[in-house]
């Protein structure tokens, strides 16, 4: 039996077509495919304008720095995520604070958003810009979150890196009804890949505008914007400092190809989540609880396993050729962010729910017979444990 990943892509013919062709055309770096894909899932998502770029990290990079973010200023995100939603601060000189998560969804929790925006306006330090993180696909409670930031005036930026797909009263994650900036990444665990590949979507021209400069090194071609005639067609100025965050054409096309088939990504994954639930339902784990305003893209199946040896059990499966993960080491925990004054208990929630995740395989190339056998494999390990 081959290895069974916890995520994968899911690459088909069609996908492999789209890209030969563009292999053969003239344009390899970005060229007309790259505002193709950018319409096309800003269309999907409801939004008015997407970004592409070479990762989701550079668009919460590039993001942050269009909202503003800068040395004085501080960012808030989840302890639950990766990493990058917390960098992105950095990257602007920005200081980072987290606010716990909520123990059902495992998102950012909206009374302790509330706590800390009491406490930070009595102390003068509100943030600047707020990035829920919809964990494993799950929208994050928008609506309330949106109230708040008309209250305190902070940004809401969106890291919908496991989320494209999803939806949040009924609408589209991405539509960024409730934020200003909504981030998805392309990398081949998510839902659909680019290989590496990430957008942000906006519905503010201006925030559009200006992160399309910044993927381009600050450089301009509009003449409103120069401080000279342009001294002939070749011209541009660079007015600020920029990146090269390009997205190529060839990531394109597979995001376009990759995009057609979204849909039946998604319900395959929920068919398998589904499956999950119902078997998983009579041991002793506690499964994902899902908030009645949103449906997962299930880019994750995250289960606790409070009574279980989560080590035990990871090398159990392992030694079977099924490779769980673990989701997510809380951010300030990490040695980095221990440097800048963070310990742990600062978070508990979050600490505590890392105590007892573990994430199953689940992607659109698992066949039920697989999951078939990493269900029986976790039962037997019960049974082992007489857990059951
Ligand atoms: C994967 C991920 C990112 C970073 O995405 P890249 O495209 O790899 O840069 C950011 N935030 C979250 C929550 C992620 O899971």
């Amino acid at each position: 039996m081959e290895l069974i990943p916890y995520g994968r892509q899911d690459i088909g013919e069609a996908d492999i077509k789209a890209v030969e062709a563009v292999l053969r055309s003239d344009w390899l770096t970005q060229g007309p495919k790259v505002p193709e894909f950018e319409r096309a899932v800003a269309d999907y998502c409801g939004a008015n304008h997407a970004v592409a770029v070479n990762s989701a990290t550079s668009a919460l990079h590039i993001a942050c720095l269009a909202l503003g973010l800068g040395e004085s200023d501080v960012l808030w995100t989840s302890p639950n995520t990766f990493v990058a939603s917390a960098n992105c601060a950095r990257y602007c000189g920005a200081d980072v604070d987290f606010v716990d998560i909520d123990p059902h969804t495992y998102n950012m929790s909206v009374a302790a958003l509330i706590a800390k925006l009491e406490y930070a306006e009595k102390y003068g330090r509100l943030p600047k810009v707020v990035v829920p993180v919809h964990f494993a696909g799950q929208s994050c409670e928008m609506m309330q979150i949106k109230e708040l930031s008309e209250q305190y005036g902070f940004c809401i930026l969106e890291d919908a890196a496991h989320a494209i797909g999803g939806k949040y009263r009924g609408e589209p994650i991405g539509s960024c009804r409730y934020s200003d900036i909504t981030v998805f990444s392309f990398h081949p665990v998510k839902i659909i890949t680019t290989g590496e590949g990430g957008m942000a979507l906006t519905n503010d021209p201006e925030l559009a505008r200006r992160m399309e400069r910044l993927r381009g090194h600050g450089i301009t071609r509009e003449e409103g914007l120069m401080t000279e005639k342009p001294h002939g067609v070749w011209f541009y100025q660079q007015i600020e400092l920029g990146f090269n965050y390009r997205m190529t054409d060839i990531q394109a096309v597979l995001g376009l190809s990759q995009l057609q088939r979204l849909d039946i990504f998604i319900h395959q994954r929920q068919k398998l989540s589904q499956i999950y639930r119902e078997r998983l339902r009579l041991l002793q784990l506690q499964l994902p609880w899902q908030h009645p305003d949103t449906d997962s893209s299930w880019h994750l199946y995250v289960i606790l396993v409070d009574k279980l040896d989560r080590c035990q059990l990871v090398e159990y499966l392992m030694k079977a050729k099924v490779n769980c993960n673990v989701h997510y080491i809380p951010v300030h925990t990490q040695p980095y962010y221990r440097k800048l004054g963070f310990k742990l208990g600062d978070f508990p929630v979050a600490e505590q729910f890392y105590e007892t995740a573990l994430t199953l395989p689940l992607h659109c190339r698992l066949t039920l017979e697989q999951q078939d056998f990493i269900i029986k494999r976790l039962g037997n390990f019960m049974v082992d444990k007489k857990l059951r």
